[in-house]
């Protein structure tokens, strides 16, 4: 018997009865899990088997295909069913996890900014935009992907006040070495943004989630994080697609009202 704490990252019916399970294991990387008999109505899985549900499962190996046998639900991120852009921006991450890390997979630290990312998520104490940024950034440095952001790649400036990040190299270079004004993959960026990119991805994970910087600055951090992840990954999120069409026409519905006011 296999035993594990891992988060549900995705869920899927299989015949009349059962379903297959994705966990985000620590151990592990992603899982895939059938439950038997999961969809009857008195089913023994219950709430720890469900989307988001975190637990430490019991899991029987037969014929090289993993079977749920029991799990003790440890938090189940009910609340995050409150908001749709909520439960959206989880599925996000939940779909990119799941295309990232693959069975085998270290992944005990991308369990924790997974689990983290949840929490605040959850409790409202986080923007959504800082949760994504940080999430995108983080997740790209634990796979591998970490920018280099250390210093001009030209003169070895440390902090310019302007610069241009190479949304397909990860570097970046001041405004005195940047040349190639053609380059539609190079972003102009403030300082702040800089500082921003190094604090998320050099810093421990318990105090990532620990900085403040103004809401230009995190329109400009969100569009490079979300650019610089996409670019690494080669390919786009159908829930990342719904998560911002459904935030942005949330930001509408407040401007209207502000307007009826
Ligand atoms: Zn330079």
């Amino acid at each position: 018997m296999l035993i594990s704490e891992g988060i549900v990252i995705r869920e899927r019916p299989v015949g009349e009865q059962d379903k297959f399970i994705d966990i985000l294991t620590k151990e592990s990387g992603v899982v895939e899990v059938s439950v038997k008999g999961a969809r009857k109505s008195a089913s023994k899985s219950g709430s720890a088997t469900q989307l988001f549900a975190y637990s430490r499962f019991c899991l029987d190996m037969r014929g090289g295909r993993l079977y749920y046998n029991s799990a003790e639900p440890i938090h189940i991120f009910y609340d995050l069913r409150s908001s749709l852009t909520k439960l959206s921006l989880a599925s996000y991450f939940a779909e990119v996890v799941g295309d990232c890390i693959h069975p085998e997979a270290q992944s005990a630290d991308v369990l924790r900014l997974f689990l983290n990312c949840l929490h605040f998520l959850e409790n409202g104490k986080r923007s959504e935009a800082m949760l994504k940024a940080v999430f995108e950034l983080r997740l790209m440095s634990e796979i591998g992907f970490m920018p280099d952001i250390i210093m001009c790649r030209g003169c070895g400036a440390f902090e310019p006040e302007e610069l241009f990040f190479c949304i397909d190299g990860g570097g970046f270079y001041c405004s005195d070495c940047y040349e190639d004004e053609e380059d539609d993959l190079a972003m102009k960026v403030k300082k702040p943004v800089l500082l921003a990119v190094r604090h998320i991805v050099l810093t421990e994970l318990r105090r990532t989630f620990n900085f403040r910087i103004s809401d230009e600055t995190m329109s400009v951090l969100s569009e490079l994080a979300e650019r610089y992840m996409l670019c690494r990954l080669e390919r786009g999120y159908r829930t990342l697609d719904f998560y911002k069409s459904i935030a942005g026409a949330k930001e509408e519905d407040n401007a209207d009202t502000q307007i009826s006011e």
